[in-house]
């Protein structure tokens, strides 16, 4: 477990206490994130929802604990990798994020991306890939493909653990999938950027535009 940099921790003191969105107003705990400050893998979720919120952490419950599964079928366990969600605080009712909700958050998640630098990025359900890929396309179609992304890193979107849980059996064999693809790009020789003359076929580039995000 490395040990985070005091920039990384004062990030998190600030969100702990952080009122700049109405969310604040209804949240039991702010759920900053949890996990290794050296993970080469971070999951992006949506935002906590009831049991996050009591207990501080995101992906508890049995949600998280399909999410244990996976990465023990790849052999990693959940404190190995870094876990948190674009939203802090919990939506009431888990209604949908607004946008100013996002703007007013969205700076924790570039700061614990950048911070922590991740070679892989993974972004659980519609949600989360939607707005991180800068796409109207669903989960559905993105889905079992890798994305040249922000910073170097590369994005793999997968469901969402409770869409999993909750829908055909086939979502759950299809995230072992995505599963397996995170393993082999984690196995993979780390990419020096600064030279790399383009991505292969199966590589999608995000274009300069979709790091809207994060300007
Ligand atoms: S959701 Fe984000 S911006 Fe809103 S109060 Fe929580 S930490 Fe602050």
């Amino acid at each position: 477990m490395t040990i985070p940099t005091p920039e990384f921790e004062a990030l998190r003191d600030r969100a702990l206490v952080c009122t700049d969105c109405r969310l604040s107003e209804t949240r039991t705990n702010v759920v900053f994130g949890v996990g290794d400050f050296g993970a080469d893998l971070m999951f992006i979720g949506e935002a906590p929802g009831k049991n996050e919120d009591l207990q501080g952490e995101p992906f508890v419950g049995a949600a998280g604990q399909l999410l244990d599964e996976l990465l023990a079928g790849i052999g990693i366990e959940r404190g190995e990798v870094y876990i948190a969600n674009v939203l802090k605080c919990r939506p009431p009712n888990n209604r949908d994020p607004r946008p100013d909700e996002i703007e007013s958050c969205k700076g924790y998640l570039r700061e614990q991306i950048r911070m922590i630098s991740p070679r892989v990025v993974v972004t659980l359900g519609n949600f989360a890939t939607k707005l991180l890929l800068r796409t109207e396309t669903g989960i559905t179609r993105l889905r079992g493909q890798r994305f040249d992304w922000w910073l170097g890193a590369t994005l793999v979107p997968t469901f969402h653990p409770a869409a999993a849980l909750r829908g055909r059996p086939q979502v759950r064999e299809q995230m072992e999938e995505d599963f397996a693809l995170i393993r082999q790009i984690l196995d993979e020789p780390p990419v020096d950027h600064s030279e790399s003359d383009g991505a292969s076929d199966e590589v999608l580039m995000v274009e300069d535009s979709q790091m809207e995000l994060f300007n």
